[in-house]
């Protein structure tokens, strides 16, 4: 943790850049290190991941107020991975944040070392973070997509309390089930109490006398299910689609996570997206730009048929209404955008150059009127 960089640093923007600013240059650097782009390449991985975290933070507006007034350890799940004794830490050592800050503002002259949180206490559970590739298409049309997804779930056979079926838990005689002992000194200074966790239960003040086979003892167990998520229509790349309640289990009756989704979408090969627009380029021949013609156009519900008209330039574009992808919240479509690329011919035969020789020798600056304004300009300069 101590050589985690700076989140500001990481999006190399200002600790008072604002929102849309924070958000343009995650996109920027995102797309720079995305690992559909960069593929085995270990190092951009680190910072995709690295740029993630720093993002998901940042455009949280609480999780930045966090972050901005204590730092990592303000957003860190892992921050208070300290002892992790008590069979509560087995999994991940995932401590509320709540408690935490509790125990920096609460703790006060309480005691040396004794400011971890009450073990029973409900926490919530981790989430879960999976990625899902989709292609361009699914993101844009929506799909039904089988992923696996491993996360954590209370014992179904203890039902969570770690003794094994029919056992019971008993209650620790050490700090009677409170979880803490205090010890008096004699010190020059007259009596001293101290509180600590017990350290014969770890603080939960009761016992698993014989641990439940399934999980252990641990009340918890990791297993890896097949389940069917809906992606809906429009979703972009790098969204995160969030199913509430399907992460791990909480603890001690806390609520679960969630299972988190993260969306790569992988580049198509003729179209590109903005937002919920299509755009593409599409080649025709210098006979057709020059005479107009009826062409093939690809779109997303398949080819339609459009007519460039006579003298269409290079560079000309034009619009396909509602034939874009369905806006994620809201209704409608977006519009495709169409940029006529012209194809100059290559290769040609002798009996196709002459035909072009003798087809040139009929032009005049009537048909190249762009070109004769330019030397017209020309002229005008000397
Ligand atoms: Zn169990
Ligand atoms: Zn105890």
């Amino acid at each position: 943790m101590a050589d985690k960089r700076d989140y500001y640093e990481v999006l190399g923007v200002d600790k008072n850049a604002d929102e849309a600013t924070i958000k343009k240059a995650y996109r920027q650097l995102a797309k720079k290190y995305h690992p559909d782009l960069n593929p085995g390449d270990k190092t951009a991985e680190a910072k995709f991941k690295e740029v993630n975290e720093a993002y998901e933070v940042l455009s949280d507006s609480e999780k930045k107020a966090r972050y901005d007034q204590f730092g990592h350890a303000g957003v860190d799940p892992n921050f208070n991975a300290g002892g992790g004794s008590g069979f509560g830490g087995g999994f991940g050592g995932f401590d509320d944040l709540g408690d935490i800050f509790s125990s920096i503002f609460g703790g006060g002259f309480g005691g040396s070392g004794t400011r971890r949180s009450n073990p029973n206490a409900p926490r919530r559970g981790a989430d879960t973070v999976i990625s899902l590739t989709l292609s361009f298409e699914e993101a844009a049309k929506g799909c039904t997509k089988e992923i696996n997804v491993s996360h954590v779930e209370t014992c179904p056979d203890c039902n969570g309390s770690g003794a094994k079926p029919g056992t019971s838990v008993k209650t620790c005689g050490e700090c009677g089930g409170t979880g803490q002992v205090t010890s008096t000194q004699r010190t020059p200074f007259g009596v001293m109490q101290t509180q600590h966790q017990c350290s014969r239960c770890g603080g939960k003040g009761k016992f698993v006398e014989t641990p439940c086979p399934k999980c252990g003892g641990r009340g918890r167990i990791r297993v890896t299910k097949q389940q069917s998520v809906n992606v809906p229509a429009g979703i972009d790349d790098q969204q995160v689609l969030n199913v509430r309640g399907q992460g791990d289990a909480g603890i001690n009756g806390g609520p679960a996570g969630d299972l988190r989704i993260e969306v790569n979408v992988r580049p198509h090969p003729i179209f590109e997206r903005d937002g919920f627009d299509v755009y593409c380029e599409v080649p025709v021949t210098f006979v057709q730009a020059a005479l107009g013609a009826e062409i093939s156009v690809p779109t997303l519900d398949g080819n339609v048929k459009f007519k460039i008209h006579e003298g269409t330039q290079p560079g000309d574009e034009f619009k396909l209404s509602g034939k874009g992808i369905k806006r994620i919240q809201g209704s409608g479509r977006g519009d495709q955008f169409v940029k006529i690329t012209v194809e100059i011919p290559k290769n040609l035969s002798n009996a196709q150059k002459d035909a072009l020789r003798s087809f040139e020798s009929m032009t005049n600056d009537q048909n190249y009127k762009k070109r004769k304004s330019f030397f017209d300009k020309i002229k005008d300069m000397f």
